[in-house]
């Protein structure tokens, strides 16, 4: 009664296009879910770009820190809607969403079930504020859930900077990120396979910081999992 109260007043809509929604579909409609497709193809082993005739232009620029990086999807306009989706009664169904596809992802195109701990990226403590959650966490959480992974919420904790990133130089914002993060407890991290989680990869950039605390603390294997790539 309640649910049904609650859909005349918020009528169930497509995340993305806005068509509502049938009985049987959720957040977005049949017709924008056949966009969802798995990354394929010629993909770096390391990092997981597309490869230009056979060389990667991101491992080129950037020695990453990680052993192997993945994402389930392209960065697509209906992956941008549910990443960025605000509606704040959403935002765990979104999480749980994404979450869902890549765990079959894993499991059908990566399949590594060596892992120690799923750790998300965290989110810095102003945005959290903003938007009230951080999403690599909810989808974090809920990944390990169903592929019977450990989940550590805060191995990795954000450092508060002071300055906003957007008036800051690009070298400026680099030093900016090497310096954001902290371990909360360096002996879980020894010997042990990490899978750290967010929600897209673009440079890498901030996963690569994790990645590069993790290594100085001797992790045996850093991998990235993230739903889009862009
Ligand atoms: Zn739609
Ligand atoms: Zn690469």
């Amino acid at each position: 009664m309640l649910n049904r109260i609650f859909n005349l007043i918020f009528p169930r809509i497509c995340l993305h296009c806005g068509a509502n929604l049938k009985s049987n579909e959720d957040l977005i409609c049949a017709n924008c879910s056949e966009n969802l497709v798995f990354r394929k193809g010629d993909l770096c082993p390391k990092c997981n770009a597309v490869l230009k005739s056979n060389k990667c232009e991101m491992c080129d620029e950037i020695n990453y820190a990680f052993d192997k990086a993945f994402s389930a999807f392209k960065y697509s306009k209906v992956i941008k809607s549910l990443v960025h989706s605000i509606k704040y009664n959403e935002m765990k169904k979104v999480g749980k969403f994404l979450a869902v596809y890549m765990a079959k992802y894993w499991t059908n195109q990566v399949n590594i079930t060596d892992i120690d701990y799923v750790i998300p990226v965290p989110l810095h403590k102003v945005k959290k504020r903003m938007r009230g959650y951080n999403q690599a966490k909810l989808i974090g959480e809920h990944f390990a859930k169903l592929m019977n992974f450990n989940f550590e919420s805060s191995l990795i904790k954000r450092i508060n900077f002071t300055k906003t990133q957007t008036k800051l130089t690009k070298l400026q914002r680099e030093k900016n990120i090497k310096n954001a993060f902290e371990v909360s407890n360096a002996r879980k991290i020894k010997n042990k396979k990490i899978l750290i989680i967010d929600d897209v990869f673009t440079t890498g950039s901030t996963v690569n910081e994790i990645s590069e605390i993790l290594r100085n603390f001797n992790a045996d294997k850093i991998y990235v999992l993230t739903a889009a790539r862009a």
